[in-house]
């Protein structure tokens, strides 16, 4: 069975972006609203990360109090103070760390411009990739997938593929990025029925539901390549959605939670951060 170590892949990749680093400056801008514990996990990895590759990361805390006028407002002003208009920073983006406030979320997608919407999950970025123009950014949790199956040599062509969660930052667009990539792709979901008879078809199973331990060797079929994106938080610690030990015999390869989707998700943001679209 093959470990696809996000973990150890995306240190060898951040290294490499240290090596190729030009002399541009970069900033990242990360805005959260509200009070969400893990989101301030995510945050602070997201800070440490940037700090790897020298790039200058801010956190701006707002109040969820903001109205959706003064927040497109101040999205705007933070633009061009730290990109348009700045001598110090040459490239870079704003994420809003989720999850926020729905119409705030609805706000930001909306106005936030493509090439500095590093999440990808920006209105015009979104309508991109689901209309096969090239996206300024691809969104981060399904480009780390794709960037480690790619350099684990995992063949996608004509592999079928199936999905387990529709989410707008995770199964959807990967199933367009699985579909650019010529697989055969079915995407299942909580009102799915006979699940299992789906899932034991797939070459690749990508499971995003954030159902602790919920896949087992009962889902899947010998030799399957598992893409467990899950992240449960139990009483035991962080696990994924896929019954590690129950189905890694089974496998051809698989991810481990935590240490694989995870850290190639936040590596991407930083790839994306890095990426000269402007
Ligand atoms: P979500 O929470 O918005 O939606 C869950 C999806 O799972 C829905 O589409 C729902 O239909 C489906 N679902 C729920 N129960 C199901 C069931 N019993 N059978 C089939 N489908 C079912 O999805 P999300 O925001 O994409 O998050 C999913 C999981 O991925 C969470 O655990 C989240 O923490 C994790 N996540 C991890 C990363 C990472 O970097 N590793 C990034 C994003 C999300």
């Amino acid at each position: 069975m093959i470990l696809l170590n996000g973990k150890e892949l995306s240190d060898k990749l951040y290294q490499s972006l240290n090596e190729i680093k030009d002399k541009m400056r970069y900033k990242l801008i990360i805005l959260t609203i509200g009070n969400d514990e893990a989101s301030k996990v995510y945050v602070r990895n997201k800070i440490k990360s940037c700090e790897k590759v020298g790039i200058s990361c801010q956190h701006i805390l707002l109040n969820e109090s903001i109205s959706e006028h003064e927040f497109e407002l101040y999205i705007k002003n933070l633009i061009k103070t730290h990109f348009e208009n700045s001598i110090r920073f040459d490239n870079g983006g704003i994420i809003l760390q989720l999850p926020a406030p729905k119409h705030l979320v609805e706000t930001f997608n909306k106005i936030i411009p493509p090439c500095f919407d590093v999440d990808g999950f920006g209105n015009l970025n979104k309508e991109y990739l689901m209309t096969n123009k090239k996206p300024y950014h691809y969104p981060a949790t399904p480009k780390g997938v794709m960037t480690l199956l790619e350099n684990y040599n995992i063949p996608i062509e004509g592999k079928h593929v199936v999905i387990i969660g529709r989410s707008d930052i995770v199964g959807k667009p990967l199933a367009q990025m699985m579909l650019n990539k010529n697989a055969t792709v079915t995407i299942c979901h909580s009102k799915t029925e006979n699940l299992e008879t789906i899932t034991k078809t797939a070459d690749i199973l990508i499971s995003a539901i954030g159902k602790p331990k919920f896949i087992n060797e009962t889902h899947i079929k010998d030799n399957v390549t598992i893409v467990d994106v899950g992240i449960n938080r139990t009483e035991n610690g962080l696990c994924g959605d896929v019954d590690f030990e129950n189905v890694k015999d089974k496998c051809y390869a698989i991810t481990p939670v935590p240490g694989g989707v995870g850290p190639m998700t936040v590596y991407s943001l930083i790839e994306n951060t890095m990426q000269i679209c402007h």
